[in-house]
């Protein structure tokens, strides 16, 4: 059995629809998890918003607008009269659902239930398509195996037990087509993985049906070793450690959902980063197989807030810390980076919808200054192989930019440095030429 999701984009028009059908057909067992088609889930985010906001004037419009383009879809998808108008019944009958509640009170579960409409559509444009095609495919609801638990957590036992269940009704069958992002919460009601949330929906489907490996198929040939947003001449990898993975999928690299990688490293499932435009190329293998190539990638994450807190009393005082982390679990808010002197910790975060509360809070411990507006760069590699001299190379690198604070040792894949946001373009060119350039 093996994995294979694809994004937005890589299903983002009939044309791209057709292409995943071919590189989805073969004989081989699969799972194939697809994303809404590209701008889907924005325009339904959007849609919900007015809905809250009962502008249903403008709610009818955005769905209208949204509706009319997966009609041009159909159009161009399907060749046969017959799919034509089972397509167009299909959207017909997932518009009406939508339209629905244009005319009731709208609530969380509402917006849940709109938001889940990208997938399902998706999903079945490509089952229809197979069919027209006369190609075997089996459809699997999400929300008959996909559940998270009270704590928003999946329910990875549940999960294992249902997907295997839906699988094992049709054993002759190879293709078994799913969504991603849309699952059930614990009590039964249509929730979701978050954004970004299918390539989650992968890692785990594929560890609960043991597969050989989970192939997440987007529009760039795997990660690379630099942002090549922001960086000219940056190159795919071609293998990294589930760590490595983690990490830079957590620091920045768009192109995996962060939370995918922890599910696949336990199990030790092999995740493999492919390109829809350029299926032949290898593009990236995440795996347990380390090789000590030294540094491998930089990334960075925009809108980090950090937070230092000074105490008088810090010096040599237990406790400190507890009371300073306890605050931030209290209200939820992961930190992601921390620095400590004898007097002070600093530490930084990037969800700050409690900002205010922790700040509050931190207060009764010390004196606290917040600083907006930050990047965390991040060197990521297997350190061990290079470890004399790769940290000086780095703060070589950098003599020309202020650093906020220096994270290193905490695990020997990353050193982080904050930097002001304005100067994060020059951060990852100067890394990326005293890291690569020169080698
Ligand atoms: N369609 C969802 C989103 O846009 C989930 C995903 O694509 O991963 O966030
Ligand atoms: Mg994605």
């Amino acid at each position: 059995m093996v994995v294979l999701k694809f994004g937005g984009t890589s299903v983002g028009s009939a044309e791209r629809i057709k292409e995943v059908a071919n590189l989805v057909n073969s004989s081989q067992k699969k799972v194939v998890v697809l994303s809404a088609m590209s701008g889907t889930t924005n325009s339904l985010v959007e849609i919900a918003d007015y809905l809250y906001k009962k502008n249903h004037d403008s709610a009818n419009e955005a769905i209208l607008l949204l509706e009319q383009k997966y009609y041009e879809v159909i159009n161009q998808l399907f060749s046969t009269q017959e799919f034509k108008e089972k397509g167009t019944e299909l959207i017909k009958s997932h518009f009406t659902y939508i339209k629905s509640f244009t005319q009731d009170m709208f609530t969380l579960f509402e917006e849940k239930a709109i938001l889940a409409q990208g997938e399902l559509i998706s999903t079945a444009l490509l089952h229809y398509y197979f069919n027209e095609q006369n190609v075997d495919s089996i459809l699997i609801p999400a929300l008959n195996f996909m559940r998270i638990d009270k704590e928003g957590e999946p329910d990875l036992f549940y999960i294992q037990e249902n997907i295997n269940r839906e699988i094992n009704q049709n054993p002759e069958n190879a293709i078994f087509i799913t969504q991603g992002y849309i699952c059930r919460n614990a009590f039964g009601e249509i929730d979701n993985l978050r954004r970004g949330g299918s390539d989650y929906s992968a890692s785990l489907i594929g560890v609960a049906c043991q597969a050989e490996e989970i192939q997440i198929w987007t529009d760039i040939d795997g990660m690379h070793n630099n942002d090549p947003r922001f960086v000219e001449n940056t190159k795919p990898l071609a293998n990294l450690s589930f760590d490595e993975a983690a990490e830079l999928a957590y620091f920045g690299a768009k192109i995996l959902h962060p939370a995918s990688v922890q599910p696949c490293k336990i199990a030790n499932t092999p995740v493999r980063l492919k390109n829809t435009m350029q299926p032949e190329a290898s593009g990236t293998l995440i795996s347990s197989a380390v090789n000590g190539e030294g540094i491998k990638s930089i990334a960075a994450k925009d809108n980090i807030t950090a937070i230092k807190i000074k105490s008088g009393r810090m010096l040599l005082a237990h406790g400190f810390m507890r009371k300073v982390f306890e605050i931030f679990e209290t209200y939820k808010t992961p930190i992601d980076m921390i620095t400590t002197s004898e007097v002070a910790v600093s530490v930084t975060i990037d969800d700050t919808k409690y900002l205010n509360d922790i700040v509050d809070e931190l207060k009764k411990y010390g004196t606290v200054e917040v600083d907006t507006d930050l990047s965390i760069v991040c060197v990521v590699g297997d350190f061990i192989a290079e470890s004399k001299g790769y940290a000086f190379k780095v703060m070589e690198a950098l003599q020309n930019i202020s650093i906020r604070m220096i994270s290193y040792g905490g695990s020997r894949h990353n050193v982080s440095l904050l930097v002001n946001t304005s100067d994060k373009k020059e951060a990852l060119n100067a890394l990326h030429q005293n890291l690569f350039d020169h080698v």
